[in-house]
């Protein structure tokens, strides 16, 4: 049972990444609260609504509903017994003294990419709407084109709403002014582990254990 969490900027592929570290742990429980806000804001549920203009801008989500958000999500039994990829949380030094009274923590591991590849990267990328299986115009793409290599559904390069240059560049500046201090923190706390993640894909199971220390 690991308790993981995924830092690195966005674009840095931490969503591609918790695919691979479930090939390796395949009943750990990934929780990107970017896509429970998302999902939120398709339901349009109060937590939604409160996230949306933010999420618009591209600006973080405030601190007390994100906080609440993940203290849910993280007491659950599942959680409990199964451990978590924290994908996206903590964003801010508040959030990450919040989590460490919530729950211990084995491992941060910091995904380190060139920032010519992370625009690339987010410009590019889309989902699968059924599976929601990630791809990537220039780096990633399908094997059929416009057919889902997972479940076979139909589909189209689709942006992200906040995968735009102008969201990106207040996204890459709001985690530049925020990471500092994060760093600092999970250094001191003894468990910071940097991962070179230009290529993640290339990955072999051996690699992922060897980083997860398992
Ligand atoms: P992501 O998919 O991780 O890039 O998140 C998309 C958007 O959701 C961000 O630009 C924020 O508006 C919001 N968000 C996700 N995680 C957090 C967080 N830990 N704190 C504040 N806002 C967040």
């Amino acid at each position: 049972m690991k308790k993981l969490i995924l830092f690195g900027p966005p674009g840095a592929g931490k969503g591609t990444f918790s695919s691979q570290i479930r090939k390796v742990l395949p009943d750990i429980i990934h929780i990107s609260t970017g896509d429970i806000f998302r999902e939120n804001l398709k339901n349009e549920t109060p937590l939604g609504l409160k996230a949306k203009g933010y999420m618009d801008k591209g600006e973080l989500v405030p601190d007390d509903v994100t906080i609440e958000m993940v203290r849910d999500r993280l007491t659950r039994e599942d959680v409990k017994a199964e451990g978590f990829i924290l994908d996206g949380f903590p964003r801010t030094i508040s959030q990450a003294k919040a989590l460490t009274n919530i729950t211990e923590v084995d491992l941060l591991l910091l995904l380190e990419v060139p920032r010519d590849l992370i625009m690339k990267r987010i410009l590019g990328r889309y989902a699968c709407p059924n599976c929601n299986k990630l791809y990537n115009k220039y780096t990633l793409p399908p094997k059929v084109e416009g057919i889902c290599d997972a479940c076979g559904s139909e589909i189209k390069f689709e942006q992200r709403s906040d995968d735009n240059e102008e969201t990106l560049k207040n996204r890459l500046d709001a985690y530049e002014k925020n990471a500092k201090p994060i760093i600092k923190y999970y250094k001191k706390m003894g468990i910071l582990k940097k991962v070179n993640a230009e290529n993640t894909l290339k990955f072999t199971e051996k690699d992922i254990k060897e980083i997860l220390n398992i």
